[in-house]
């Protein structure tokens, strides 16, 4: 029962943390910056230009980045 009650914690704990990190992407198409999230389980981000509408995935390094601004080019 105890060990039952601590795996409820932690389930807990992770679902009070929905912040989703999130990028700045320079579209070269149209020169405009968006910024887009990144995919909940998954080393991806996803977003769209948002003028013309095109498609942009950022993946996310094993060893990770302090950058956060990408440009798509
Ligand atoms: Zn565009």
């Amino acid at each position: 029962m105890d060990v039952y009650d601590i795996d409820r914690d932690d389930t807990d704990a992770e679902d009070k943390a929905p912040k989703r990190p999130y990028i700045h992407v320079l579209f070269d198409c149209c020169n405009v910056y968006q910024r887009i999230y990144r995919r909940r389980g998954q080393r991806v981000y996803v977003g769209w230009c948002p003028k013309c509408g095109r498609r942009v995935k950022v993946r996310v390094g094993v060893d990770g980045t302090q950058c956060r601004f990408f440009r798509a080019e």
